[in-house]
């Protein structure tokens, strides 16, 4: 596949968005970007700083005064907020909890929208969340919107945190997912929602396999088509 895409990938927690969107990158050899880790490293920190998240200047102040980027080392996506690799610590309870209420102000998400943007300029990207399609990428030539049951994407979970020794149970992960779906989709800025010329996909039965083979096949089908504009070719050939 010559001619490189932005892909867009949005749904709800636990829709399997960033292992799919992670292997696609890979299979695709463009860059993976996990926006949701950005999100996660700013909650760290309004809660290392003891920020009262619904304080909505305050955890405005304290993103902006604290640098959270993304760095790929040998073929991984690494957190990095003040230079500190925190992968292994935005996926907790904790942050799960109160992550959709940070995120539901419009001053932080202007800084992660222009991040994200500078992130994806040069094309060949492969990037998921809840506002890609929509807000960050609206003219991503490929965008998808993952969903998928609520039992499903609970299930899903619930095995992804067991394997890592957290002890919890099927209820409460159903509890967390359905939560935070409620207050990303009801936000009024940038609200998770299914952007214009989406394709959907339900993942409920398919394998993380099937999933990653039906977008590497929507890709190869739009990288095969040439542009409405030849012109447009020329920036990403
Ligand atoms: O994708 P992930 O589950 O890691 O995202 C965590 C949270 O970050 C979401 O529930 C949502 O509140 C927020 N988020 C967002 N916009 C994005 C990515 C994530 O609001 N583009």
């Amino acid at each position: 596949m010559k001619r490189k895409i932005s892909i867009a990938l949005d749904g709800p927690a636990a829709s399997g968005k960033s292992t799919t969107a992670r292997l696609l990158a890979k299979k695709l050899s463009y860059l993976y970007i996990d926006t949701g880790a950005m999100y996660r490293a700013a909650t760290l920190a309004a809660l290392r700083a003891g920020v009262d998240m619904s304080d909505e200047k305050l955890v405005e102040i304290c993103v902006k005064e604290n640098r959270i980027r993304l760095r790929l080392e040998m073929g991984e996506q690494i957190t990095l907020l003040n230079d500190e690799n925190v992968n292994s610590q935005i996926r907790t309870p904790e942050i799960n909890s109160v992550i959709s209420v940070l995120s539901s102000y419009a001053g932080v998400r202007r800084e992660m929208v222009a991040q994200q943007r500078e992130l994806a300029k040069a094309g060949g990207v492969v990037m998921d969340g809840r506002d890609i399609g929509t807000v960050v990428l609206p003219d991503a030539e490929l965008k998808v919107f993952m969903i998928a049951t609520l039992q499903a994407r609970a299930q899903r979970r619930l095995l992804e945190l067991q394997k890592n020794g957290e002890s919890v149970t099927y209820e409460e992960v159903e509890r967390e997912i359905a939560n935070r779906d409620k207050l990303d989709t009801s936000r009024s800025h940038s609200p998770l929602k299914k952007a214009e010329g989406a394709r959907e996909l339900d993942t409920s039965n398919l394998s993380i396999e099937q999933q990653v083979k039906i977008i590497y096949n929507w890709a190869r089908e739009i990288t095969m088509t040439p542009p409405d504009n030849p012109l447009s070719a020329l920036s990403g050939a």
